[in-house]
C-alpha cells in the first residue's frame, strides 16, 4: 500500500485529507510540525508528500529544498498544497523541487488524480525502458521513433508521439487533459488544457487513416486508448 505523508497545521485541512486519502485506499501519516518533517520522512519514507508552504518554524519550500538535496529522499514526490496563487510562487515552488502546485482550495478529486499521476510518474521512470508498445494494430517504437498501424508508416508530429506513447504505455486507462499536459507537456510549461483536443485530433486523424479510431473521448473527463463500442459518451472534439 502506498504511503502519502500529510504536512499541514491547520488541522481541519490535515483531517480532510487524511479522510479522503484513507478513502481512497492509502494508508497516511500527518505531520503537523514543519521540524518533525525530516525524522518522520527518514522513518517511514513515504511514496509521496504533501507538503503545506505556509508552516511554523519552518517553512514548506525550506523542507522540500532540504528534501531534494538529501539523496536518500530525492526521489520522493512532493505537491506543495498552498493558499497562494500567484504564478511566481508557483515558480518558486517549483524550482525548490516541488514536483506538482495545488493551489488551496482544492478539489479533492482534482487532488487525488495529481497524487495518482506524480505517484505514476515515479514508477514509469523507475522501470527499464521499453521499446516497443502495441495495441491491436497500432505499434510504437520508442527507438526508432516510429508508429505503424499494421503495415502502414504513420506520421505523427513529437507532441502526438509522446500522447500515444502515454495512451499505449496505459491501455484502457483514463486520462485527464490534466492528467496529459502534466506527463507529455510536463509541468513548467503554461499551456492551456484545450490544446490536449487540438494534438488528440491531429494524433486521431493519422491514425485513423488505417484503421479503425481507438481514442475513446470521455465527455468532460478525458481520453483512454480503447477497443471500446462507439457509445453515446462518445463527443466530438
Ligand atoms: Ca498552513
Amino acid at each position: 500500500m502506498e504511503t502519502i505523508m500529510i504536512v499541514e497545521d491547520e488541522q481541519a485541512i490535515a483531517l480532510l485529507l487524511k479522510y479522503n486519502l484513507e478513502k481512497a485506499g492509502y494508508q497516511t501519516i500527518s505531520v503537523s510540525h514543519g521540524n518533525r518533517v525530516l525524522a518522520a520522512v527518514e522513518k517511514n519514507l513515504p511514496s509521496l508528500i504533501l507538503l503545506d508552504w505556509m508552516l511554523p518554524e519552518i517553512s514548506g519550500l525550506e523542507l522540500c529544498k532540504i528534501i531534494r538535496n538529501n539523496p536518500e529522499l530525492k526521489n520522493i514526490p512532493i505537491i506543495m498544497l498552498t493558499a497562494k496563487g500567484q504564478e511566481e510562487d508557483k515558480v518558486s515552488g517549483l524550482s525548490a523541487g516541488a514536483d506538482d502546485y495545488v493551489t488551496k482550495p482544492f478539489s479533492v478529486p482534482e487532488l487525488l488524480a495529481r497524487i495518482k499521476t506524480n505517484l505514476r510518474r515515479v514508477s514509469t521512470t523507475s522501470a527499464p525502458a521499453k521499446k516497443e508498445y502495441v495495441f491491436h494494430d497500432i505499434t510504437l517504437n520508442a527507438i526508432e521513433k516510429k508508429v505503424f498501424r499494421g503495415e502502414n508508416y504513420v506520421r505523427v508530429g513529437p507532441t502526438e508521439f509522446r500522447i500515444l506513447k502515454l495512451l499505449l504505455s496505459n491501455p484502457r486507462q483514463v486520462f485527464s487533459r490534466q492528467d496529459l499536459l502534466k506527463e507529455v507537456w510536463g509541468n513548467s510549461v503554461y499551456v492551456e488544457a484545450r490544446t490536449v483536443d487540438v494534438h488528440i485530433r491531429r494524433l486521431r486523424k493519422a491514425l485513423n487513416e488505417f484503421g479503425p479510431d481507438y481514442i475513446r473521448t470521455i465527455r468532460a473527463t478525458g481520453y483512454s486508448l480503447d477497443d471500446h463500442e462507439i457509445g453515446e459518451e462518445d463527443g466530438e472534439y
